[in-house]
C-alpha cells in the first residue's frame, strides 16, 4: 500500500539554490542554542514534514552512496556508513517524536498520520534494499578476517541481524507484502493511539455538590475544583482519567455509585464510537502472526523474544508462573480482609472492583495506622527530585544544576545539567511532570539526543510524567507510588547519561533488560536512610518522623499481591495474543476474557490494561514484552541485594562496577553477560519473592 508520495521520495534532493521554505526552517540550519538542544520556539508545526522528507531524502543519498561504491564492502564503508547515515532524519523524528507525546494537538497528530507511512516505506526501502544486503552480507562473511574490535563486532551482528529480521532474504512477492504490512501497521498504531488518547481526555466526571466530595482528602478537592475552572466549570469539581484525578479518587471517595461511575470510564474507554479500538488490536494482532510467519516463525512471541533475555515464550511463561501463583494467592487473602472491612461498614455487600482501593485503603489504616494522605506533606515533589539527584550524587558522583532560560516545549518544563563528580559536562535532564490535555497517560523516558561516540556527543534525556499538580496553596505532593515513578524514570535516563558506546545503535538495551536500570533506582526511594534525605515536611523542613517510616515498613507488602496481580494479568493477556498462531480476526472482549479466566483472575482485580487501552503493547514497543518489568524486577532486586550485601546502600565499589558494567554499557554485549560480569553469577528470583511478600 505505498503511496505516490513515498515514491516520490525516492528522487534524490536538488542541488541549486536554497528552497525559501527551508530558510526559515530552524531544521535546516545549526542550533545555536544552549548545548545545542532544539530550539522549541522557532520550530513551527509547518516545519515538520518539509523536514522530515529532506530528512528522508538525504538519507536515501547516503544509502545510494554507500551501494553505488565501486571498493570492497568492508566494516567502515558499509557497517559504520549505514550506522551514520540519516542523522538530519533523527534530528526531526526526535523533536517530533517528544511533541506527539508530551505537547500533542490535532495538527500535530494530522502531520504524525500523513508522515508515518513515509516513514514506514523508507525503513523497508532500506532494510529491503537487495544492494546493501548483499554487502551487508558480504562483510557479515568476512568478519572473521576483519580484526574488529567488541563493539564494532557487535555492531555488525546487531546490523546483520536487523537486515534478516526485517526481511532481507525474502523473495520480491513476499517483500511486497511485507510493505504492506508495516505500512499498515504503522497506520494502525497511529490511529490506535490517537483515539485513547481523545477516549482518555473526552472522559470527564463533573460533580456540583459538596456532598459529592465525601471522604475526599482536602489535596483532591482543590485540585478537581482547580481542574473545573481550568475547563470553564467554575465553582464545580472535574474528575479525569489522569492518574492524579481517578486514584485518589478511587481510595478516598465514599459514595460507591460515583467510584463505579469513574472506574468503569476508565475501563470501558475504547470501546464504542469513534475511540474504538477493538477492531484495530485484533486486525494488529492477525498482522503480526503473518509478519512473524513470513519470516519463518510460528509466532509474534517467537518472533520478539529471540532477542530478548527471555528468548522465548517457555521461558517467560515459566518465570510469569513462578510469580502469577503466589501473587494470586496472596490478592486472594487481600480480597477476605477487604472483604471484611466491608461487612462491617455496609453488611451483605460484596467487595467490586470499584470498592477495592477504598477498602484497601481502610485496612492499610486500621491494620498499620498508615494513611497515605499523611505521607504526601513529606513528599514534595521538587524535594522528591532532589532526594534522587542525591541518590545519584552518592553513588555516581553526578551533580545536577537547573539552567534557567533554556528552549522548552512547554513552560511547565525544567532543564538540569548533569556533571560529573570532577566538574565534567555529562549531559543534560529535562523533567515535565504534569498532566496535560496535549500529553498522553503514564510516564516515560525519552531522548532529544542519544550518547554516541565515546560520549563526544553529549545526551540529552526527559522524564515525561502525569503527576499531582500544585494547587494555590500546596505545592504538588507525591503520593508514594508517584515518588518510586519519578526514581523509575530517573533511573532510566541515568542509564541513558552513562551509556559510554561509540554507536548510536548499541545504546538502550532490550525489552526486559531495560527496567534493570529504572525499577533498580525504586529500591532507594523507600529506603529509610534515603527518606531521610529527602522527605521533609513542605511546610515545616522536619524529616518524616521515624515512626512513620516504621509505620511504613510494616506495611511493607501490603497491597502487593493486588498490585503484582493485576500487572501479571496484564503481562499474561499480552503474551497470550501474541502467542496467537492463526491469522482469525477474533472478537477482542471474548478473546480477552477467555484468557484471563484460564489464568483464574479474580473480578475484583481488572487487569492493569484491557486489550482496547493497552497503549504499550499496540502502540508502543512492549509487544510480547510486558512481562519486562517482572523480568528485570527479578535483576533488580537481585542487584540491589549487592548494595545491601556490602551493608552501605551506596557502596562505592558496587556502584563502579554497576555503572560500568551495566549503565554504560548499552547493548555492547549480550545482557546475561552484563549481568553477570556484575554479579558474578545469574539472577535469581528469590530477592523479587521476599520484597513482594510473595514467599
Ligand atoms: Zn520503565
Amino acid at each position: 500500500m505505498r503511496t505516490l508520495t513515498a515514491l516520490s521520495l525516492c528522487l534524490p534532493a536538488m542541488a541549486g539554490a536554497p528552497d525559501p521554505a527551508q530558510v526559515a526552517n530552524p531544521f535546516f540550519t545549526e542550533w545555536k542554542t544552549p548545548f545545542g538542544v532544539p530550539p522549541f520556539a522557532e520550530i513551527k508545526e509547518a516545519h515538520f514534514v518539509p523536514a522530515m522528507k529532506e530528512g528522508i531524502a538525504r538519507q536515501k543519498q547516503e544509502i545510494l552512496a554507500i551501494t553505488t561504491s565501486k571498493a570492497k564492502p568492508t566494516f567502515k564503508n558499509t557497517i559504520e556508513a549505514l550506522e551514520q547515515s540519516g542523522q538530519f532524519l533523527e534530528k526531526v523524528s526526535i523533536v517530533f517524536g517528544a511533541l506527539s507525546s508530551a505537547e500533542t494537538n490535532p495538527a500535530l497528530q494530522a502531520i504524525n498520520r500523513e508522515i508515518s507511512p513515509l516513514r514506514s516505506a523508507h525503513r523497508d526501502d532500506i532494510n529491503l534494499n537487495a544492494a546493501l544486503w548483499l554487502r551487508v552480507k558480504q562483510v557479515w562473511e568476512g568478519r572473521k578476517a576483519a580484526k574488529l574490535n567488541p563493539e564494532q563486532a557487535r555492531l555488525l551482528e546487531v546490523t546483520y541481524k536487523g537486515f534478516k529480521r526485517a526481511g532481507a532474504d525474502l523473495t520480491e512477492a513476499q517483500k511486497t507484502r511485507m510493505r504492506a504490512i508495516n505500512a499498515e501497521q504503522a497506520k494502525l498504531g497511529v490511529d490506535y493511539g490517537d483515539r485513547l488518547l481523545k477516549a482518555t481526555k473526552d472522559f470527564k466526571l463533573i460533580l456540583d455538590r459538596t456532598e459529592e466530595l465525601a471522604g475526599l482528602p482536602e489535596g483532591v478537592r482543590s485540585a478537581a475544583a482547580m481542574a473545573a475552572t481550568k475547563a470553564g466549570l467554575e465553582g464545580k469539581w472535574l474528575f479525569t482519567l489522569d492518574g492524579p484525578s481517578i486514584w485518589p479518587f478511587l481510595q478516598y471517595s465514599e459514595n460507591r455509585d460515583l467510584r463505579k461511575r469513574l472506574l468503569m470510564g476508565y475501563l470501558e474507554r475504547c470501546q464504542s464510537g469513534a475511540t474504538d479500538t477493538k477492531e484495530i488490536a485484533s486486525r494488529i494482532a492477525v498482522l503480526r502472526v503473518e509478519k512473524a510467519q513470513l519470516l519463518g516463525y510460528k509466532t509474534w512471541a517467537d518472533f520478539i523474544l529471540e532477542e530478548n533475555m527471555a528468548k522465548d515464550a517457555k521461558g517467560v511463561y515459566g518465570l510469569l508462573e513462578q510469580v502469577w501463583n503466589p501473587a494470586l494467592a496472596k490478592a486472594k487473602a487481600e480480597r477476605s480482609e477487604l472483604q471484611a472491612m466491608m461487612d462491617k461498614e455496609q453488611p451483605g455487600q460484596k467487595l467490586e472492583a470499584w470498592d477495592w482501593r477504598f477498602y484497601e485503603e481502610k485496612v492499610r489504616k486500621a491494620k498499620f495506622d498508615l494513611d497515605e494522605e499523611a505521607l504526601k506533606p513529606y513528599f514534595a515533589l521538587d524535594k522528591v527530585r532532589a532526594g534522587a539527584f542525591q541518590v545519584a550524587g552518592k553513588l555516581y558522583g553526578l551533580t545536577f544544576t537547573e539552567l534557567k532560560d533554556m528552549p522548552v516545549y512547554n513552560a511547565e518544563v525544567k532543564v538540569f545539567e548533569v556533571k560529573e563528580k570532577d566538574g565534567r559536562h555529562l549531559g543534560l535532564l529535562y523533567t515535565d511532570y504534569h498532566p496535560r490535555p496535549g500529553k498522553r497517560g503514564g510516564a516515560w523516558c525519552g531522548s532529544l539526543r542519544p550518547a554516541r561516540d565515546h560520549h563526544k556527543i553529549n545526551p540529552v534525556a526527559t522524564n515525561v510524567c502525569n503527576f499531582t499538580r500544585p494547587t494555590a496553596d500546596k505545592p504538588a505532593l507525591l503520593t508514594p507510588d508517584e515518588v518510586r515513578t519519578l526514581f523509575h524514570e530517573f533511573g532510566h535516563a541515568i542509564h541513558g547519561l552513562f551509556y559510554a558506546g561509540q554507536y548510536r545503535s548499541l545504546g538502550g538495551a532490550p525489552r526486559d533488560f531495560v527496567e534493570l536500570p529504572s525499577q533498580i533506582m525504586e529500591n532507594w526511594s523507600m529506603e529509610p536512610e534515603v527518606l531521610k534525605l529527602y522527605a521533609t515536611h513542605y511546610q515545616t523542613g522536619e524529616i518524616i518522623p521515624a515512626a512513620l517510616v516504621e509505620r511504613m515498613k510494616k506495611a511493607g507488602t501490603f497491597g502487593e499481591g493486588f498490585a503484582t496481580t493485576e500487572y501479571m494479568a496484564a503481562s499474561l493477556l499480552d503474551l497470550d495474543w501474541h502467542t496467537l498462531t492463526d491469522t482469525k480476526v477474533q472478537d477482542v472482549n471474548a478473546f480477552e476474557k477467555a484468557s484471563l479466566d484460564k489464568w483464574g483472575l479474580i473480578p475484583e482485580i481488572p487487569s492493569r490494561y484491557r486489550t482496547p487501552y493497552f497503549n504499550h503493547i499496540w502502540a508502543s514497543g512492549y509487544s510480547a514484552g510486558y512481562y519486562a518489568y517482572i523480568w528485570s524486577a527479578v535483576l533488580d532486586s537481585d542487584a540491589f541485594q549487592a548494595f545491601k550485601e556490602k551493608g552501605n546502600l551506596y557502596d562505592p565499589a558496587t556502584a563502579k562496577a554497576f555503572r560500568k558494567e551495566v549503565l554504560e554499557k548499552g547493548q555492547t554485549a549480550e545482557p546475561a553477560k552484563l549481568f553477570h560480569t556484575f554479579r558474578g553469577r545469574d539472577p535469581k528470583v528469590e530477592a523479587l519473592l521476599v520484597k513482594r511478600g510473595l514467599k
